[in-house]
């Protein structure tokens, strides 16, 4: 028999915070799905009263997602903790998620108050939220710096208030496995009847192993994120701690609702999103997770996997990407791909995707999993868009692009010379739009295998003091990037416009 972890994903929280991970209501429901599909127990939606489109993006995953718990964070307040509960109204499970800040050095610097105001704080919370959710969650904030005795006093007040889950974050990433667990150790003990939640930080690279000492210790909670996004060197990171818990069940003793062989899908769902990918050697999901290069390896697996190999590629979703459409695939192919993907668009939306489909097909032959999302994830070019482009390049003549968009319906052309054809077809987009962007990232990734790879470009600007980033692919790199471009400076103006 082994006992059950439950899995609260933050992806759509905490991750979303760190830089460059920022998703849009669309996305944010697009990855819930293939949450729910990867079996989590709690999906953390957003913080609602950080902004309307924030309460929006919570209400549409609450309103989608039936088969998980969608959380809601707020701070110990009522006028957070209303908007959260707003946010959770369509929710099948709603959890309202409350957090108040408990060490010593937080309390004084940070929230000004002392601890027996922190303490009827955080139970006053908890009651005005049942009021409102019957399943609520308190946070502990930074109580792995937080002195034992008040964390058991903080712990046992939320309880009589009503929390039924306490969460212990490592907020500032400071913990060692053995002082931790000990932390949680003693709160099994002297709180009885409190789910243990343990939310980890990886500051230090100890993120799983904290959450591993927790839940020997008894937590039954872990708070994590899909490829370990998060606050600055981020999360937990869910695949790590789920493929550890199974691939060592038998000295465990522990489980989770997690179905491993979506994780490969969820992690690339995410990185495709987000423009930002784990790093090729990443545990579970990283490209070279499962490369075997030394030669005494090679003949080893050859001989018997299990020589060096202690959980499969196709256990957690990776190998090979599936072959999925042609040219001759039609709508009702794509759609049932997309579905199975996570990804589910309105009728014009596909009519537009699958045209796609077949214009790459006929340029590729083949199209990918991979090659499928990187398509439909792109996000909307707002009211930019290519209408065409060339460039000439050679090592004897000038690099020189001209470049037509359409912008506010009407189409403006420019050319530019560049030390390269990329430099000049971004220099010729920026003449064209009328706008001086500034380019701070751009990333270019073959999306498949082989010569006739799909790239997929992200890129980060920065016009007017606002930040804004874009995604494309195309088989050709220069298309992409002026693609990605677009998107941007369409996301960058569409910024300038509501602030
Ligand atoms: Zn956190």
């Amino acid at each position: 028999m082994t006992d059950r972890v439950a899995v609260f994903d933050t992806t759509l929280r905490d991750g979303e915070q760190s830089p460059g991970c920022s998703m849009t209501p669309d996305e944010k429901v697009r990855f819930a799905r293939q949450l729910e599909r990867l079996g989590v127990d709690v999906i953390e939606a957003g913080f609602p009263v950080a902004s309307k489109a924030e309460l929006e993006a919570v209400r549409r995953v609450a309103a989608e997602v039936r088969s998980c718990s969608v959380a809601a964070l707020a701070r110990a307040k009522e006028e957070d903790i209303e908007p959260a509960a707003r946010a959770l109204e369509p929710a099948a499970r709603p959890r309202l998620h409350v957090f108040l800040a408990t060490s010593a050095i937080h309390l004084e610097h940070k929230l000004k108050i002392r601890p027996a105001q922190a303490l009827r704080q955080a139970a006053e919370a908890v009651r005005y939220a049942r009021s409102a959710v019957y399943d609520v969650e308190f946070s502990a904030e930074d109580a792995s710096r937080t002195d034992y005795s008040f964390l058991r006093e903080v712990a046992q007040a939320v309880q009589e208030a009503g929390a039924s889950v306490f969460n212990v974050p490592d907020t500032v990433g400071y913990a060692l496995p053995d002082e931790l667990g000990a932390v949680f150790a003693r709160l099994h003990q002297d709180v009885p009847g409190l789910t243990l939640s343990a939310h980890c930080h990886d500051d230090l690279g100890l993120g799983v192993a904290n959450s591993l000492a927790a839940v020997r210790a008894g937590a039954r909670q872990v708070e994590v994120t899909i490829n370990g996004i998060g606050e600055r060197a981020g999360n937990t990171s869910l695949e790590e701690l789920v493929m550890a818990l199974r691939v060592r069940q038998e000295s465990l003793g522990l489980s989770t609702g997690v179905r491993p062989e979506e994780l490969t899908r969820a992690s690339r769902l995410l990185s495709s999103i987000t423009g930002i990918w784990p790093q090729p050697n990443k545990a579970v999901v990283g490209r070279n997770a499962f490369a075997h290069e030394a030669g005494i390896h090679q003949h080893g697996m050859l001989a018997n996997p299990l020589t060096y190999e202690i959980m499969t590629p196709a256990s957690v979703g990776a190998g090979e990407s599936l072959l999925v459409l042609g040219k001759h695939s039609g709508r009702h192919a794509v759609e049932s791909r997309l579905l199975a993907l996570g990804c589910r668009l309105g009728a014009q939306e596909l009519d537009e995707l699958t045209a796609e489909v077949k214009d790459l097909a006929d340029r590729k032959k083949f199209v990918y999993d991979d090659d499928l999302l990187a398509l439909a994830g792109r996000a909307p070019a707002g009211e930019l868009r290519l209408v065409r482009y060339q460039a000439v390049t050679g090592n004897s003549v000038l690099p020189t692009a001209t470049v037509e968009v359409e912008r506010d319906g009407r189409a403006h052309a420019a050319s530019a010379v560049g030390n390269g054809p990329l430099d000049a077809a971004l220099k010729a987009a920026d003449a064209a739009l009328g706008l001086d962007l500034e380019l701070l990232e751009l990333h270019t990734r073959a999306v498949t295998a082989g010569k006739d790879a799909l790239a997929e470009v992200s890129v980060r600007v920065r016009f007017d003091g606002r930040e804004a980033t874009g995604q494309a692919a195309s088989t050709d790199s220069i298309e992409a990037a002026l693609k990605a471009y677009l998107t941007a400076a369409g996301a960058a103006r569409v910024g300038q416009e509501a602030a």
